[in-house]
C-alpha cells in the first residue's frame, strides 16, 4: 500500500510536456559540451524501443524514469517532523517549529535546508548513476520529488541557484547535475534558475572520505558571486540547489558568499542529505 501510494504520488509518466530538451539546453548554457544530434536522436529512438527499466538497478519497471518496487522501498524519504533549519528528521512532533540539537549547537549559515531523502545506499546509487554515469532518465522524477520536499522554500524563493562545478570538472562530466536539477525545478515551479550567479574559483578535491573539518577547509573560499550578477540577488530570497548535502560545508560556503553579496535569505534544497554519521562515508 505504501508503495502504491508513493508511486501514484510521484506520478511519473512519459506523457505531457517534456522538460528534457530544456534541461539539456540549460546545461549547455553553463558551458557543457553539446551532445551530437545523432546521439539525441538515438536516445529518443531507444526510449521508444527498449522496455522501461528501474533507474537504479535496471530491473524491469512499470514505466520509464521510475524505480522498481525493491529500490523504491529502499529510499528513506525525509518526512516531518523536521528541524526547521537543517531539515533533518526529528524524533517527535512538538506541534510547532523546532530545532535539532545540531542546529542549536552550530547554526548553519543558510536559513533553511530541505532534502528529498536520506543519503543511504539506494540514494547513493541513484545520485551516482545520475552524476557519473550520465543516467539522466530520472530527472523528471527528481524534479517532482524536490518540488514536493522544498514546497515551503520554493513558495518564497525569488531565484534558484545551482552549486557550480569547476570548469575543468564540468568539461570532464559534460554537465552540472545541480544545474540540471535547478532547471527541472524552474520548469515545474516557474521560479527562475540562474546558473551564473555562483562561480567556483578553484578546483577542490573530492569531498568523499574527508572529515567534516577537512570538507570545510576544502571548500573555504572556493565560491564567489559573479560580479555582474550581484544586483540580481541583492535583497532577494535565494534557493541554492545541490544534489547531496553531506556535512553541509559546500552549501554553507555558497550561502556565505550569497549573503555577503546581499541576499536577504538563503535556503538550500537537495535531492539527498546525510542524516546519520554513517551516511558520510560516501
Ligand atoms: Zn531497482
Amino acid at each position: 500500500m505504501m508503495r502504491a501510494m508513493g508511486m501514484s504520488d510521484i506520478g511519473a509518466t512519459l506523457e505531457g510536456a517534456t522538460p528534457e530538451s530544456a534541461l539539456r539546453e540549460g546545461a549547455l548554457r553553463e558551458g557543457a559540451i553539446r551532445e551530437p544530434v545523432w546521439r539525441t536522436a538515438l536516445r529518443a529512438a531507444t526510449d521508444l524501443v527498449l522496455p522501461p527499466v528501474c533507474i537504479v538497478c535496471r530491473a524491469p519497471a512499470g514505466s520509464h524514469g521510475l524505480l522498481c518496487g525493491p529500490c523504491f522501498s529502499g529510499i528513506e524519504f525525509i518526512t516531518p517532523p523536521l528541524c526547521a533549519r537543517l531539515g533533518v528528521p526529528l524524533p517527535y512532533d512538538t506541534g510547532e517549529p523546532s530545532l535539532s540539537a545540531a542546529a542549536i549547537a552550530a547554526p548553519p549559515v543558510y536559513d533553511r535546508a530541505r532534502a528529498v531523502a536520506r543519503y543511504s545506499q539506494t540514494m547513493r546509487d541513484l545520485v551516482q548513476g545520475f552524476k557519473y554515469r550520465d543516467r539522466q532518465e530520472g530527472l523528471r522524477l527528481f524534479g517532482r520529488w524536490m518540488a514536493r520536499a522544498g514546497a515551503e522554500l520554493l513558495a518564497g524563493a525569488d531565484l534558484l541557484v545551482p552549486v557550480p562545478l569547476y570548469r575543468s570538472r564540468l568539461l570532464g562530466r559534460r554537465f552540472n547535475q545541480s544545474a540540471l536539477l535547478a532547471q527541472g525545478l524552474e520548469t515545474l515551479t516557474g521560479v527562475r534558475a540562474d546558473c551564473f550567479v555562483l562561480q567556483r574559483t578553484r578546483r577542490t578535491a573530492s569531498q568523499v572520505g574527508l572529515s567534516a573539518a577537512q570538507r570545510k577547509r576544502n571548500v573555504a573560499g572556493a565560491f564567489k558571486v559573479a560580479p555582474p550578477r550581484r544586483h540580481i540577488i541583492a535583497g532577494k530570497s535565494v534557493l541554492v540547489v545541490d544534489d547531496v548535502i553531506t556535512t553541509g560545508a559546500t552549501v554553507e560556503a555558497c550561502a556565505r558568499v550569497l549573503k555577503r553579496a546581499g541576499a536577504a535569505r538563503v535556503d538550500v534544497l537537495a535531492l539527498a542529505r546525510a542524516v546519520e554519521p554513517a551516511d558520510l562515508v560516501f
